[in-house]
């Protein structure tokens, strides 16, 4: 049976008190540019020397850590082990991760683990199917075999509507965990590797579906969670109705998500005109704000506001442009 495909990342962006890699200081060597397609070419090997960012909330050690400077996929060494274990196989270990430097106070005389990042170049897996994953203009250089695309169009196809990402056929090779000619960076793994991390408690790994694409507004399946198999929305406005979305925009702290949410319903969203009105009368100045903001975006989507709406939206268009465009 063919498995369930995910993304695989750190979810440091969601989980707070993570420590993350601020600095390669040694391992990353500058190979020139690409003489076919012209990219700079910045890459790990052998062990990292790293320096962790400052941080007053870092205090425990995950089984993965974020990684600036490079996009390394480093994870630590209970990790591997338990992938090894579970016959997740394949795995190619560029080195050890080593830490230089001062440590976030609250992990200081908490000596980190023992880390490894995984060389995505010897990682390959499948192929990426570009089209259908919403990448516009997208060729792979035949000297290096980096990935180019344009940027732009990209950008304005996968705004409208949420693009999967999706292999091409037959082009899968049956590895747990693997990359794709997208980036040796950019790792994708089968239900195997979820279930390995549920079952080892293994921390701060973000895994969504790759139906949903990039779902940079998920932060990810709950594989830690009571509930298995875990529900996984595809989609932000998954989950709830419109009034409840509208509703949640009332709450700071659900504020964002609510708003992608409507936003990603596009013209389905026009059932909540009246009531975003009725929010320009409200008491809080964010509620106001958030109104106007949606139903400018609404307008521009073609759904008719009325006169007052129309207003709201122009008025939230040239406070836009006067403190945030330019
Ligand atoms: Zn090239």
């Amino acid at each position: 049976m063919r498995p369930r495909f995910f993304t695989i990342g750190h979810n440091s962006a969601y989980n707070s008190g993570m420590p993350e890699i601020q600095m390669i200081s040694v391992g990353l060597f500058d190979e020139g540019s690409c003489k076919t397609c012209g990219t700079s070419k910045r890459n790990p090997s052998g062990d990292l020397t790293v320096t962790v960012g400052p941080s007053e909330e870092a205090r425990s050690w995950p089984d993965i850590i974020a990684c600036g400077d490079y996009p390394c996929f480093v994870v630590s060494g209970r990790a591997v082990e338990e992938w090894r274990s579970e016959d997740i196989g394949s795995l190619f270990i560029g080195g050890k991760v080593l830490f230089t430097g001062p440590l976030p106070e609250r992990l200081q005389g908490h000596e980190p683990p023992k880390y490894f990042w995984l060389d995505g170049r010897r990682m390959l897996g499948a192929q990426l199917d570009f089209d259908a994953s919403g990448f516009a203009g997208a060729w792979v250089c035949s000297t290096c075999g980096c990935c180019a695309y344009d940027v732009g169009a990209t950008y304005d196809r996968q705004r409208a509507g949420a693009c999967p990402y999706v292999f091409v056929e037959e082009t899968w090779n049956g590895t747990n965990l693997f990359t794709t000619d997208l980036s040796p960076a950019m790792f994708f793994c089968t239900d195997a590797v979820v279930e390995c991390a549920r079952k080892h408690r293994l921390t701060n790994f973000r895994f969504t579906p790759v139906e949903a694409g990039g779902a940079s507004w998920s932060q990810g399946i709950d594989y830690l969670g009571k509930q298995w198999p875990p529900y996984s929305s595809l989609r932000p406005s998954e989950g709830k109705t419109i009034n409840q979305w509208v509703e949640q925009l009332r709450n700071p702290s659900q504020r964002y998500k609510a708003r992608v949410a409507l936003l990603d319903l596009g013209k389905d969203a026009a059932p909540m005109v009246p009531s975003l009105i009725s929010m320009l009368h409200d008491n809080d100045e964010a509620v106001r704000r958030e109104a106007a903001l949606l139903l400018s975006a609404l307008e521009k989507m073609g759904v008719p506001l009325g006169a007052e709406g129309e207003a709201a939206a122009r008025q939230h268009e040239e406070w836009f442009q006067k403190t945030i465009g330019r």
